[in-house]
């Protein structure tokens, strides 16, 4: 740059230049320089202030492409946990390929829904003269995980809806309190989660979300309780304001119990 000299016949002779301070990057290859792909998605997450937190969707920075290259990153650090557990994992037969196991259980089931982007949800107008105008019902079972101790969470959303300006698929609703469960979760937080997605996909004001889950954490460590079941309610627009929509939703949550008891 100190070197740079402008060409007289197309610069005024007054014209001052000055290097420009800019750096140029080149993507490197995955895992280059020793340098884990995980930890480059961290550092780009951080870079834009993008939360990544166990209940937070993060398919936006992680590629389909990269998924087989994480479970491998993911495998050697879960080897380290056995060993650090004191598991002989190369002589016993059962501990041999665990690492390998709970690395894609982790990314390909349980929190898929960190990694995969939003269920397609096509929604198809209601908008017709005799468009429906009533309360939909929907009860979607749900696998999730809590976030504290990774233990599993299991339960239904039952899920409420206002006939809008758009439909979606019967099953989308279930696909998309789904996606948000397959995630290390909080009820209070899936709870708040399936609601939000449902009127993003529906535009629907008028939303209601009822949670109950019984959760490994409770059940398997801790206080053992065994029965214990958590419920939660996220109540939107007419389900909240309104007393005989609020009556509507919890009455038909307790004829679906009757139809299949849960
Ligand atoms: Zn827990």
């Amino acid at each position: 740059m100190t070197n740079f000299v402008p060409d007289t016949l197309l610069t005024p002779p007054e014209q001052e230049f000055v290097p420009m301070e800019q750096t140029l990057y080149v993507k490197k290859a995955p895992g280059a320089a020793g340098k884990h792909l995980s930890t480059a998605l961290r550092e780009r997450m951080q870079a834009d202030n993008k939360r990544f937190w166990a209940g937070d969707n993060i398919s936006d920075y992680v590629a389909e492409s990269d998924r087989e290259h994480l479970i491998n990153e993911a495998t050697e650090a879960f080897e380290q946990v056995l060993d650090a557990l004191l598991i002989d994992r190369e002589n016993d037969p059962n501990s041999r390929g665990t690492a390998h196991r709970l690395a894609k259980m982790y990314y390909n089931e349980i929190m898929a829904g960190r990694y995969e982007p939003a269920p397609d949800a096509t929604a198809f107008p209601n908008d017709s003269a005799d468009r429906y105008e009533g309360m939909l019902v929907v009860r979607s079972e749900l696998r999730s995980m809590c976030s504290h101790h990774h233990q599993p969470v299991s339960g239904v959303a039952y899920i409420g809806i206002l006939a809008a300006n758009k439909l979606i698929g019967l099953s989308k609703y279930t696909r998309i309190a789904q996606w948000c469960s397959r995630r290390g979760t909080l009820q209070e937080e899936l709870c708040n989660d399936i609601a939000r997605e449902i009127m993003k996909a529906t535009d629907a004001k008028d939303v209601a979300v009822y949670v109950q889950a019984v959760h490994g954490c409770c059940e398997n460590r801790g206080i053992m309780a065994h029965s214990s079941l958590t419920q939660t309610t996220v109540l939107k627009g007419a389900f909240q304001t309104d007393q005989s929509t609020k009556k509507e939703f919890f009455d038909n949550i307790k004829l679906q119990q009757e139809f299949a008891p849960r």
